[in-house]
Parts: structure tokens; C-alpha cells; sequence
């Protein structure tokens, strides 16, 4: 099923892209929890991270060295959190496999 990052992948919705390539695309969070709050997601289609599978492992890789490269980027790379959300009672709301890159601001609090 498209989700709302399924058009912006096709362009088909707007966003504040920040970073593309062939696999990924990162673009700025609607709605930011800290200074800078990127979304980063596969261009390919996963729902949950629960719903990855051993031919992504390669995929999976590549949006870690591609956030760090983002971080890197927005000049942040000294300290930055990524969160993932995997089903709705971790606070998934958006079906498309996303990484929050969220920095600018202390994160003294562990996840919660
Ligand atoms: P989740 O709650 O699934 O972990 O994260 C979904 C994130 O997507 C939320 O932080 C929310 O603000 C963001 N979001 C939802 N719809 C849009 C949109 O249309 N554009 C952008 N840029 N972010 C969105």
C-alpha cells in the first residue's frame, strides 16, 4: 500500500529533501522533535522493520552509512540519535520503513 512516503519518493507529495540517492531518500520531519529531524527511508518499499528480509541486509547497511553521511552533512556528526519505530505500539504511524535522524539538541533521556 502507498503511504504518504511513498509520493514523496515519487514526488508525488512535497518534502524538504535533504539527500537522495539510488536506494534512499532523507527529508526533513513535518513536524521536527529537535533542531534537525531528518526521516531517512529505503526507496524500496518495507512496512516495519520487522518486515525486512535477508535480501536487505545489504539495504539495511547502506541506510546507516547513508545517515552517518547526512549527519556529516548538516554538520552533526559528533552527536546525533536515530530512532527507528517498528508497529504502532512503538509509535509507528507511517507504514514505510524510516530512520529519525534527530539532533541539535541534548539527548540526556534514553529512548522512550
Ligand atoms: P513514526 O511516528 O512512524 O515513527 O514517524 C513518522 C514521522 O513522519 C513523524 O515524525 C511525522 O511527523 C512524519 N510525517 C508524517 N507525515 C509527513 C509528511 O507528509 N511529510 C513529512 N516531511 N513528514 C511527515
Amino acid at each position: 500500500m502507498t503511504t504518504i512516503f511513498g509520493k514523496i519518493i515519487k514526488r508525488e507529495a512535497p518534502a524538504d529533501i535533504v539527500y537522495e540517492d539510488d536506494l534512499c531518500l532523507a527529508f526533513r520531519d513535518i513536524n521536527p522533535h529537535a533542531p534537525i529531524h531528518v526521516l531517512l527511508i529505503p526507496k524500496k518499499a518495507i512496512a516495519r522493520l520487522a518486515d525486512a528480509q535477508p535480501e536487505d541486509q545489504a539495504l539495511l547497511g547502506h541506510l546507516l552509512l547513508a545517515a552517518n553521511k547526512i549527519a556529516r552533512q548538516l554538520g552533526v556528526e559528533g552527536a546525533y540519535r536515530i530512532v527507528i519505530s517498528n508497529g504502532a505500539d512503538a509509535g509507528q504511524t507511517v507504514f514505510h520503513l524510516h530512520l529519525h535522524i534527530l539532533a541539535g539538541r541534548r539527548f540526556r533521556e534514553r529512548p522512550s
